[in-house]
């Protein structure tokens, strides 16, 4: 869907905006977990947002293993992402966000550094926002593949509204940055099977 290049609303307005009618909006999380039993604390977390009688998760997907950036000593990572439904303004769902993360036992130490949930909004409906405790979309999303594999598939043509690319662009993008044009098979990447759609389905 190409869209023509117009002068953005201001983000008050825009917030406003973004509450449909219906008072349902899509928005797509980031999960990561490198610490402990790390498949256990995205599921819970998946649990968790899904229990909440304002968010319903409509898509996941495939739990995928990375390794951690930033040259940091730290274990892997598993990262995946999910698309939610949810009547909650941005602000609430980033503290909600937070609660699951407390709940599952995350603690604040170092920056970037291990954590049993990092629980991130990276975009919410076509908002554009920026204040002292929440951006939106997510400042580095597009930079990072451990967000835009998931990402991508469970949305590939979704467009970020700062860039105004498709998903599938921007990680095409990096993929090639990192030197793999053809494979789609990333180096420090590796699908974990059996945490998927179809678990989720049976819910
Ligand atoms: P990064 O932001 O690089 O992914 P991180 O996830 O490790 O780093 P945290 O310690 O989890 O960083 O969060 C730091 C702060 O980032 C949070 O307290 C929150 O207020 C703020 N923040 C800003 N935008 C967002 C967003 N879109 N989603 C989640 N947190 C955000
Ligand atoms: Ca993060
Ligand atoms: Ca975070």
């Amino acid at each position: 869907m190409a869209r023509k290049k117009v002068k953005k609303a201001a983000p008050a307005k825009k917030e406003k905006k973004a509450v449909k009618k219906s008072g349902l909006v899509t928005a797509y999380l980031g999960l990561g977990s490198n610490v402990g039993d790390r498949e256990e604390f995205v599921e819970q977390a998946v649990f968790l947002l899904e229990k909440n009688p304002s968010i319903q998760v409509t898509k996941r997907s495939t739990n995928y293993e990375t390794e951690p950036e930033g040259g940091s000593e730290q274990p892997k990572f598993i990262n995946a992402a999910v698309e939610i439904r949810t009547k909650l303004s941005p602000q609430k769902l980033l503290d909600f966000c937070q609660e699951i993360e407390a709940a599952l036992g995350r603690e604040r130490e170092l920056e970037w550094g291990p954590r049993t949930m990092d629980l991130d909004i990276l975009l919410y409906d076509d908002l554009i926002y920026s204040d002292d405790t929440l951006q939106v979309p997510h400042a580095l999303m597009h930079e990072r593949l451990f967000v835009l594999k998931p990402l991508k598939e469970i949305a590939p043509r979704l467009i970020h509204p700062v860039l105004e690319k498709t998903i599938e662009a921007i990680y095409d993008e990096r993929k090639a940055e990192h030197g793999e044009t053809y494979d789609d098979e990333l180096p420090g990447f590796k699908e974990i099977k059996g945490a998927s759609l179809d678990d989720f389905e049976r819910w």
